[in-house]
């Protein structure tokens, strides 16, 4: 099993693929999110603290605790009580994330996949290479951070030359990075950002405001406890419009109480954010693209859960971004699903879609003619040759249909449209019906009548997209639960099609025949006639279809008894006979 890692400035993640899915593991206390933050007890033998309880530590003993080591990597300054490289403290964060993952998992995990900066260079990946080793993994790949969130976007299944720009504004750092996806991958066209600009920066300028608010300074203590109520105020206002912050005996004696509107957070945090536009328009411009060339902005980073941030990235872009990954899982899910891809265990789900549900037409009798079956792998193409039923019929009519139902009522219906035929007798209309899915799911219903040339072309845009699994699972299981009432409504339907067909047949050639046929045979027929005619009428399904086929194997006899009768009169008349 390869696990996926996003070390992170401020948070580290770990996810596994299980049963074909990739999921990110929590610690005992049921969160995902591990601050990438170590800290040295005083007692020298105990072993050092991590995460959460590093992050406790550093109100006591800041100088024991080390933050934000990923803007060190790759440098050989030494860092903390025990002068220790970046690498050794990040293998410490990682080490942490590899027993939380093992607990979570119950067996041992030993190869992983890191993320890292787009920017990180050879000797920062290789320092984190290093990390990943000293924690005791082996490290499969060191993978781009944007490129990560894009596959946890889903774009790996864009077009061919698509550009995706990634809009990462952290806790500590703001990246942005244009990709294009080539040959399957993606390629980072640029990218640029500031190591100095996040959700930091806003805490402060709000803590700044509050503490401007409130009139005299607070003690170190109340400005600590200030602070986390900001941080929490900023998170609770990007889903509320406003926010109460109560501290209770916030400085000795004194309690605060503040309303916080968003208008007022945002009014905060404009400045801050705005920072991020001359470097969006560069990573562009290095990039040789104009916003309009860019097919997706996807999200990530804790700070793009802001609404404001959706509205300065919508305007420097020209179009609203996607929105549909959590933006602070989006890396870690990325590398995860990288992880899947290199053992094996998602290539199905990943690179090869499949459709969800069988496509059909419908068909006579109101019957599910499928086309492409469920599970087929896209894009796919295939088509079937359809006529006219009767004489000079004008036009048929096409209803694409999506499901498992044997009648095409209990199926879904994506569209329909009109092909016109040339009048002529029965069966000489060519219609060719073909459906095609692209690789965005995308199904295109082409009907080329053949003699005519004429095309009519339908687009049915997301046949998968808008199909939710919950009712891909009701549509599945409702055919298993109506399979044989479908089936026995499916035979009843075709052999009546049939027995329709037959029985005027039949009366002619028996006409025809006249006393060629012994006066058995003729009873015979004349028998499974009626028992056709008899079970048409009953609408027993079983009944009518050994009704017909014995009718056919009848009639099929009287047909060639009939083509003999015409070739002895024939040869008799030539004389040679
Ligand atoms: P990251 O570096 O991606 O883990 O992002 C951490 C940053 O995201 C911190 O500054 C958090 O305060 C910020 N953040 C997390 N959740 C929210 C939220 N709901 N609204 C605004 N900022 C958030």
């Amino acid at each position: 099993m390869i696990c996926g890692i996003d070390l992170g400035t401020t948070n580290s993640l770990l996810g596994v693929v299980e049963a074909g899915f990739p999921i990110l593991l929590a610690d005992e206390s049921g969160s995902r999110l591990t601050p990438s933050a170590v800290s040295f007890p005083q007692d020298e033998a105990a072993p050092p603290l991590v995460g959460t309880p590093a992050l406790r530590q550093r109100i006591i003993h800041p100088e024991l605790t080390l933050t934000s080591i990923k803007r060190l990597m790759g440098q050989t300054t030494r860092v903390g009580p025990k002068h220790n490289l970046p690498e050794e403290i990040s293998a410490l964060i990682l080490g942490h994330l590899k027993k939380m993952g093992e607990a979570a998992m119950g067996q041992p995990l030993t190869r992983a996949v890191i993320t890292v900066p787009a920017y990180f260079n050879d000797s920062q990946r290789a320092a984190t290479k290093r990390a990943g080793e000293l924690a005791g993994f082996t490290i499969e790949r060191i993978l781009n951070e944007p490129t990560a969130a894009a596959l946890a976007y889903g774009l790996d299944k864009l077009d061919e030359r698509s550009k995706i720009a990634v809009y990462d504004l952290g806790g500590g750092t703001f990246d942005i990075s244009i990709l294009e996806m080539r040959a399957g991958v993606f390629e980072v066209l640029s990218t640029t950002g500031d190591t100095r600009l996040g959700g930091d920066d806003i805490d402060q300028a709000l803590l700044d405001a509050l503490i401007l608010q409130t009139g005299t300074p607070p003690s170190p203590a109340a400005r600590a406890r200030l602070w986390e109520a900001a941080i929490a105020a900023k998170h609770a206002l990007s889903s509320s419009d406003s926010h109460l912050l109560t501290l209770p005996f916030f400085d000795g004696t004194r309690s605060l109480e503040v309303s916080l509107t968003r208008t007022q957070l945002e009014a905060v945090a404009r400045p801050i954010i705005e920072k991020t536009r001359t470097h969006c328009q560069r990573a562009l411009a290095d990039a040789r693209l104009t916003p309009a060339d860019i097919h997706q902005v996807i999200l990530v980073g804790g700070s793009t859960r802001m609404p404001l941030v959706h509205q300065i990235v919508a305007d420097i872009f020209g179009q609203p971004p996607n929105t549909s990954q959590h933006p602070d899982e989006a890396v870690a899910m990325g590398a995860t699903i990288q992880a899947g891809i290199l053992e094996g265990s998602l290539r199905q789900i990943l690179l090869l879609d499949v459709t969800p549900l069988s496509l059909g037409l419908e068909t006579f009798g109101g019957l599910m003619n499928v086309i492409i079956p469920r599970n087929t792998t896209i894009p796919c193409k295939a088509g079937e040759m359809f006529t006219n039923a009767v004489p000079n019929q004008p036009s048929m009519l096409v209803r694409v249909l999506q499901g498992e139902r044997e009648m095409a009522r209990d199926n879904w219906e994506l569209g329909q449209f009109a092909i016109e035929f040339d009048p002529g007798p029965k069966g000489s209309a060519r219609v060719g019906v073909q459906f095609e899915i692209d690789q965005n799911g995308l199904l295109r219903v082409l009907a080329r009548n053949t003699l005519t040339q004429t095309d009519r072309v339908l687009e049915i845009a997301s046949t998968a997209v808008d199909v939710t699994d919950e009712r891909v699972e009701s549509m599945v299981s409702e055919s298993v639960a109506y399979a044989i009432e479908d089936m026995r409504e499916r035979i009843f339907v075709e052999a009546s099609h049939k027995a329709n067909e037959l029985l005027p047949a039949l009366d002619m050639a028996l006409a025809q025949a006249g006393s060629l046929i012994p006066p058995d045979d003729r009873e015979r027929i004349e028998a499974a006639a009626a028992e056709t005619r008899a079970a048409l009428i009953t609408g027993e399904a079983a009944r009518l279809k050994a009704a017909v086929t014995a009718l056919d194997h009848a009639t099929e006899q009287l047909a060639a008894a009939i083509v003999e009768q015409a070739m002895e009169a024939s040869l008799h008349r030539r004389g040679l006979l």
